[in-house]
């Protein structure tokens, strides 16, 4: 339906900068990661990158934290 209004992706999350629920832009990406400790070991793994639109503030969440 497009009954909704012009809010893009309208995802709202609560931001630690504003101290308050904002509308947040959402992607995942997919990071690779390096482990010194383990030699030449790389995983790469999806995380959920979220951005305040209201301040910029970017928050990065690791998805499969099991
Ligand atoms: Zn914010």
């Amino acid at each position: 339906m497009a009954a909704t209004t012009h809010t893009p992706d309208g995802t709202t999350e609560s931001c630690r900068v504003c101290e308050a629920e904002t509308p947040h832009d959402v992607r995942i990406e997919i990071r690779t990661e390096s482990k010194k400790e383990h030699n030449a070991q790389y995983s790469r793994e999806p995380y959920r990158v979220t951005t305040c639109l209201h301040c910029g503030d970017e928050d990065v969440l690791r998805m499969n934290n099991a």
